[in-house]
């Protein structure tokens, strides 16, 4: 097979008509290859397993063995069986510690290995099992996507399991990127030598060698001008391959059976424009000189500085300026450095905020003690600018890694409950302060439990990621958008009044009614309620909270599908 022929070319009828098509009559079409071709493939892992010899075991046999299950373990869990694909990778383990002779009794290994591909043979025969695989599988296959981008993104994918490869391309295309997939190793440094894909998703064991696929990634980037985001996709859960991996220049490591709303998230993620904000630093120093040339310096390198001369003000500036790290002085006029850190560290948003000391302090205990109460970092003055520049960059990074683990849900990528509260406390300080308006809105879901009910659970969940995308998309960067709770969302409309939120609000509803989710029952379309609340009509997080909740209460029990303001 051509390395670019597209998948249209690949499926059988699909050729002549490929836009008449669904991606989800498609993924039926691929997936019943599968399992028509699958009794061959069992039964030519049984007839490999029965040409060996325990006494004289043919290494060439047993490694064809191995990637037979090994392909089998990626692909059986990627359309739904799998039963047969956790047995499929245990026999897999066996089979690779007996090429590896790890095992202190090799007579005891070949038993085992025996017993094990009895079991995958048991596996493959629990037809119900199957069956109750296939509506799984069915329900995972993606909905179409909100609105198809004209440029949509170039991938290279790279699949020796010819199966596991199309699935993959149809449902990756559902969600605007343009796969280009690759059966084998051989054209892939070629292709990108032609056109530079926006990411290469790879998977890493293939013919040529249990880390293969990294091989090439490394040599591909090797040679590219410029960086190209690499996903690579493995069975291999253990450490080695993962090194691998990261020292070929791979940005994420995902393992098989691969989630899709995962995948596509992390190419989202790694694809994305790259403009990062820039990293927001509070420099606390007495010495105003001092800390201006500081921040002057960390300015010079994109970042955004602010300055706080009284240690007494800190509190205000960090609500409004909410800083990723925060440089800080030791003795100050009024309050030492150590202090200010413990009253930093008990407001329950800043527990985790890095804060680096730069201090004259040379005295090793006292930078300890300093560090005790929770610092990241202790600098001397004076300190060189690339010394300042790289502690900060590196803490501040890590520092967003870690946050938007501990802050986001792992389903939709939004920002989970409570950080969603605590921007919404955020926006009340800010308001106050500044005198502005801003609305919040609360979003539930219409019959989401009939959704469930009829559909299914992961059709349920791509729901919710479908909502959560549109409301990324139509919202501004600067407003806050979190999953509050299973089918509810809430929303932050930075300065805008009741009025500006219903009419932008109303314009997502008016969408997202007209969508049509696809299942395996046919089209079916969902509806939202939303119930707004904005300051200063209710002028603290609880009531705003209560009184938009009120303003969705009532839409519900008045016929849902609608946005109500709530008066004051
Ligand atoms: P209403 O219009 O009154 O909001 O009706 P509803 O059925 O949407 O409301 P209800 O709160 O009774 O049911 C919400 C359902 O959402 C129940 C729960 O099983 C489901 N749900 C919650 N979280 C998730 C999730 O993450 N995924 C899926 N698929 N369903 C979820
Ligand atoms: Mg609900
Ligand atoms: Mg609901």
């Amino acid at each position: 097979m051509k390395p670019d022929s597209s998948l249209q070319n690949t499926l059988p009828g699909a050729a002549a008509k490929p836009a008449s098509v669904s991606s989800q009559e498609k993924l039926r079409l691929v997936r019943e290859r599968y399992l028509r071709n699958l009794p061959e493939c069992l039964s030519r892992i049984a007839c490999y397993w029965s040409s060996l010899h325990e006494d004289s075991i043919n290494r060439e046999e047993l490694r064809a063995l191995h990637g037979m299950l090994h392909t089998l373990a990626g692909s059986a869990p990627s359309f739904g069986l799998t039963k047969l694909g956790a047995v499929a990778r245990e026999t897999e383990t066996l089979v690779w510690d007996m090429l590896e002779d790890r095992s202190a009794s090799p007579h005891d290994q070949w038993l085992r290995t025996s017993l094990a591909l009895d079991e995958l043979q048991a596996a493959f025969g629990e037809t119900e099992e199957e069956e109750r695989a296939r509506i799984r599988f069915e329900e995972s296959t993606p909905l179409a996507p909100v609105a198809r981008e004209k440029n949509s993104k170039l991938v290279f994918l790279v699949e020796d399991d010819v199966s596991l490869l199309q699935n993959l391309t149809v449902q990756i295309e559902c969600f605007d990127y343009h796969v280009r997939s690759f059966p084998g190793l051989a054209d892939v440094k070629k292709a990108v030598a032609r056109e530079v894909p926006a990411a290469i998703i790879m998977d890493l064991m293939f013919p040529e060698g249990g880390v293969a696929g990294a091989e090439l990634v490394a040599d591909i980037l090797r040679e590219a001008a410029q960086h190209i985001p690499v996903i690579f996709i493995s069975q291999r859960h253990d450490f080695t391959a993962r090194l691998e991996a990261v020292r070929a220049g791979g940005d994420a490591y995902l393992t098989k059976p691969l989630h899709i709303s995962r995948l596509i998230e992390k190419l989202d993620q790694l694809t994305e424009e790259r403009q990062t904000d820039p990293y927001r630093i509070l420099i606390i120093d007495d010495d105003p000189e001092l800390s201006q040339f500081h921040a002057l310096t960390l300015q010079q390198n994109g970042m955004l500085t602010r300055v706080v001369n009284d240690p007494l003000k800190v509190v205000e500036h960090l609500v409004e300026f909410n800083p990723e790290l925060i440089l800080m002085d030791m003795y100050m006029e009024g309050c030492y450095g150590d202090e200010l850190a413990q009253i930093i560290r008990q407001m329950e948003a800043y527990v985790s905020i890095p804060i680096v000391y730069l201090s004259a302090e040379t005295r090793k205990e006292r930078q300890f003690r300093a560090m005790r109460i929770g610092a990241d970092d202790f600098l001397t003055k004076p300190i060189k600018p690339d010394h300042l520049i790289s502690s900060v960059t590196i803490r501040a990074e890590r520092m967003r890694i870690i946050r938007s683990f501990m802050e986001r849900d792992s389903l939709t990528g939004l920002l989970n409950h409570t950080k969603t509260k605590e921007q919404l406390d955020l926006a009340v300080l800010r308001a106050r302060r500044s005198g502005g308006t801003f609305s919040f809105a609360m979003i539930d879901i219409d019959d989401f439990k009939s959704i469930n009910d009829t559909y299914g659970h992961l059709t349920g969940d791509r729901v919710i990621v479908i909502l959560s995308r549109l409301l990324q998309q139509r919202l501004r960067k600067t407003d806050v958008v979190g999953r509050y709770g299973g089918e509810e969302f809430a929303v932050v409309l930075m300065d805008t009044s009741a009025e500006q939120a219903f009419r932008v609000m109303d314009e997502i509803r008016y969408s997202f009614e007209q969508l049509r989710h696809e299942s395996d029952l046919g089209e079916f379309a969902v509806t939202f309620s939303c119930g707004i609340a904005s300051f200063p009509d209710f002028h603290d997080p609880v009531t705003l909270c209560r009184e938009a909740d009120k303003a969705l209460y009532e839409v519900k029990t008045s016929g849902r599908n609608r946005v109500l303001v709530r008066e004051p």
